[in-house]
């Protein structure tokens, strides 16, 4: 076997002809940067997810920046959210100087555990936001989370916000609505390995008019107006007027044209991520030793993560796993692990003087688990293939 060509990566963008020709359609125009394009997509963007307003960045990280900083977290402020999430959902909180609360996950989902944190709200006096993170894309019960935080709303307020980490949940259809516009503001990655990608990218939403004018202006300079406005409406004029020390977060349309075709294209890629998961739970399903992941009734899963958990406890858990992983290796797949908490990273262990067993669900999801490859265009075979190395894994394990 020619381990080049046969190789199954972990993830791949599922890119097309109609990609390229708006990315050369934007190229040709003459317009690279935030523009037309940009403004379309947030609308198409907003009215997909429905939410007031929509702001294309350059990254979910960003945005995570701008609504910290819409939501007033600043110096004294304490940001709570799960430490089984990627590092910028913490690390954005520290860049406004406040402190970071890691809220443990629960016993049944990967996602925030909403009587931790009530415990947490009932005794830290300074939070200014929760940001729960939609794992994987099995969204939080956000109905849950907002009763058990008592939510006080928002921003220059005493209250705090509540702003999802919807980077893995485009698209997720709850009762209640789509993840990312249940809380104050929602925020969604387009990284090259994300649901639908522009390569780099993101977008904030939210359906409050003031949260969304501040983050508006943060993300371009501070300016009172957008540079799209400045060059291109019938007020056109060479004026702005800096009211803030702002960012440089904006989406060019070279980016934003990916966007919108890869928007137009959402549901049918959920499709063939739905259509992998279930092969798996299929074939996972009823092997002892395996576990698959957890989802809602209502088949709200966006299905960018696949983490399959191996049974056990502890190092028991964790050198089956790294064996797992070092037969997908063998067999030419890609895979991953999801997450290392953060609690368990020196910056944040340091800071906080964190032990692993301080959020012990989050620390032992992660020495049992294991993401598959579960991306549009894959094929029959190739689902097939990682199937077959699981289970042949799982088997010889049971020896
Ligand atoms: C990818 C990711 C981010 C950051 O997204 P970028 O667009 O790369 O900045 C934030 N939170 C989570 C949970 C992520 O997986």
């Amino acid at each position: 076997m020619n381990p080049n060509s046969d190789f199954i990566p972990f993830a791949r963008p599922a890119l097309g002809k109609e990609e390229e020709e708006a990315v050369l359609a934007v190229m040709r125009s003459g317009w690279l940067t935030t523009g037309k394009v940009a403004r379309a997509f947030e609308e198409e963007f907003a009215a997909f997810v429905g939410a007031k307003r929509a702001l294309a960045v350059n990254s979910a990280t960003s945005g995570l920046h701008l609504a910290l900083e819409a939501a007033g977290v600043g110096p004294g402020s304490v940001v709570v959210t799960s430490p089984y999430t990627f590092a910028s959902t913490a690390a954005v909180a520290r860049h406004l100087g406040a402190e970071v609360r890691f809220c443990d996950i629960g016993a049944e989902d990967y996602n925030i555990d909403p009587a931790l944190l009530e415990e947490i709200i009932k005794t830290e006096k300074n939070v200014k936001a929760v940001v729960p993170v939609h794992i994987g894309g099995n969204p939080c019960d956000m109905r849950a989370l907002l009763a058990s935080t008592g939510r006080r709303v928002s921003q220059g307020s005493e209250g705090f916000a509540v702003i999802e980490d919807a980077a893995h949940s485009f698209p997720s259809r709850t009762r209640e609505g789509m993840a990312g516009t249940l809380g104050d503001i929602g925020v969604y990655s387009f990284y090259a390995t994300k649901t639908i990608t522009t390569g780099e990218g993101g977008m904030v939403v939210s359906n409050d008019e003031s949260l969304a004018r501040r983050m508006g202006t943060m993300r371009m300079h501070g300016f009172d107006r957008e540079a799209w406005d400045r060059y291109t409406s019938p007020k056109a004029s060479w004026y702005y007027e800096v009211v803030e020390a702002g960012y440089k977060y904006n989406l060019p349309d070279l980016l934003a044209a990916i966007g919108r075709v890869q928007l137009a294209k959402a549901d049918r890629l959920l499709a063939e991520r739905v259509a992998i998961a279930r092969r798996y739970d299929e074939a996972f399903g009823g092997i002892d030793g395996l576990v698959i992941p957890p989802r809602k009734a209502d088949g709200s899963h966006a299905w960018h993560l696949y983490s399959l958990r191996v049974s056990g406890e502890g190092e028991a858990s964790e050198s089956a796993r790294d064996s797992l992983f070092a037969a997908l290796q063998e067999g030419g797949i890609g895979s991953s692990v999801h997450f290392i908490p953060l609690h368990l990273m020196p910056y944040w262990a340091k800071r906080y003087s964190l032990r692993p067993s301080d959020c012990p669900r989050a620390w032992a999801a992660y020495r049992a688990s294991v993401s598959l490859p579960i991306w549009p265009g894959m094929g029959e075979a190739a689902v097939g293939r990682v199937i077959d190395r699981v289970s042949l894994w799982a088997r010889n394990r049971g020896r």
